[in-house]
């Protein structure tokens, strides 16, 4: 291994704060720097929708890792700083503060941006929901009693929808597809959800387009293309995240729906690998160039990029999980149910008051994927399953799960 080799890595999220850990686990000796635009540690992005937007948790307990951590690891966190460009052939990565960073391999692990709306840009009120930021700037303007509107009917929509609710405010969420969670799910699950918010009191309006955001200095309400006007003392944006690829495009690297990697987690250039949301990698369970927004891809691709950056060549394999926490109900996702031609129902997904169940997919004779509402034992079983690419007759059989 090429050992006294520097490493720099772009982006502090979930995929670049395990890749710097496991780098040094993984036998990596020389330098290994960590570079992160926002200046917090870096935490974990999942409760900031839920626990810290509800008052539960501070940043601070929400790190992916203590300081200590990276010290004893011997990584140099470089917090506050961007990148602007990779002078690839030099070798160098270029900052916004001026710094040219050499480095023998780089390490892109650049996560997602929202999409913007064009609209309501400057109305005090309209917010976003990615980062710790933006979770600080919704909290200042909470309070009982407030309208929300929230656009988009997604995870980052419904989760913060389910906790402002429980927080005293009035909320309506307004999706473009006609029906929420429509990118990640099937039908009976996007009904189970749908009633759920609605049995809360959340009004839920799907199909509709939004054309404005109007207010004076204030948001005061969002229109519809129907004509439909929602009044608002709050917007939240969440209409999906795009990955962030500028960086890599602007070096030349191929991008194909993200930044291109092979299963090994390496770009089309040798020396810079590519881990997380940013990256799309082949896939051998749904034999497909795939690209993945969560927290397990991000973990454990940093996990294969860390062993083939010390030479210790690993494919990317694993399944694709998911979960989401809306009130008490948890939904745990294993693999990617798009495109099923064949679909089993265990339980009762309209009860809505016991809230458990499970909905495995199939496709071509195998079973692809799950969705266990409130079923954690199952959910670990479906996770092998589904990694097993079982028959679906066997699924068919009683007693899989
Ligand atoms: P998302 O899951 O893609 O959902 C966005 C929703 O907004 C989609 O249903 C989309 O419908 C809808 N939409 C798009 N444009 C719209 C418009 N103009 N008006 C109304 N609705 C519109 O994205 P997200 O909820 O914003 O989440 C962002 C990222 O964070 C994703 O990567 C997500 O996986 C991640 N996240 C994950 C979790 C979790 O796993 N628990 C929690 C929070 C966030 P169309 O299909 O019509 O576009």
């Amino acid at each position: 291994m090429t050992s006294i080799e520097a490493c720099v890595i772009v982006g502090a999220g979930h995929a670049g704060s395990q890749l710097a850990i496991q780098l040094r686990k993984e036998g990596w000796t020389g330098r290994i720097t960590l570079l992160g635009d926002e200046t917090p540690l870096p935490y974990h992005r999942p409760p900031l929708s839920k626990a810290v937007l509800a008052g539960e948790k501070t940043l601070h307990e929400i790190a992916l890792r203590p300081q200590l951590m990276y010290d004893n690891s011997s990584v140099e966190l470089c917090l506050g700083e961007k990148a602007v460009e990779i002078l690839r052939e030099k070798k160098i990565l270029k900052l916004q503060s001026g710094r040219l960073l050499p480095y023998d391999k780089l390490a892109l692990c650049l996560g997602a941006r929202v999409i913007k709306l064009p609209l309501g840009e400057n109305l005090c009120g309209v917010f976003y929901l990615r980062n710790a930021a933006d979770v600080d700037a919704i909290k200042q303007d909470l309070a009982p009693n407030k309208r929300v509107v929230i656009i988009g009917g997604g995870y980052i929509g419904l989760e913060a929808a389910a906790v402002l609710q429980s927080l005293g405010l009035h909320v309506t969420v307004l999706e473009r597809a006609t029906r929420i969670l429509q990118r990640v799910t099937s039908e009976p699950v996007s009904d189970y959800f749908t009633r759920l918010h609605q049995d809360k009191g959340i009004k839920i309006i799907t199909g509709v387009e939004v054309t404005a955001i109007n207010g004076k200095e204030f948001v005061e309400s969002v229109q519809c293309i129907d004509g439909s006007q929602y009044p608002a003392d709050i917007v939240i944006i969440g209409i999906g995240v795009v990955p962030e690829t500028a960086l890599a495009a602007a070096a030349g690297l191929t991008i194909e729906n993200g930044i291109k990697v092979n299963q090994f987690a390496q770009t089309s250039d040798a020396s810079i690998y590519a881990v997380g949301d940013c990256a799309s990698h082949p896939s051998f369970l749904y034999q497909s160039r795939i690209r993945l927004e969560s927290v397990q891809n991000a973990n454990d691709q940093a996990r294969v990029a860390a062993a083939n950056l010390c030479g210790k060549p690993t494919l990317y394999n694993s399944v694709p999980w998911f979960w989401s926490d809306q009130y008490t109900t948890k939904l745990q996702s294993v693999g990617l149910s798009n495109h099923f031609d064949s679909l089993l129902v265990r339980g009762d997904p309209t009860n809505v008051e016991s809230g458990n169940f499970t909905i495995l997919y199939g496709r071509n004779g195998h079973l692809i994927a799950a969705d266990c509402i409130n079923m954690p034992k199952e959910f670990l079983a479906a996770k092998r399953l589904v990694q097993e690419r079982v028959p679906w007759d066997s699924v068919l059989a009683d007693g899989m799960l």
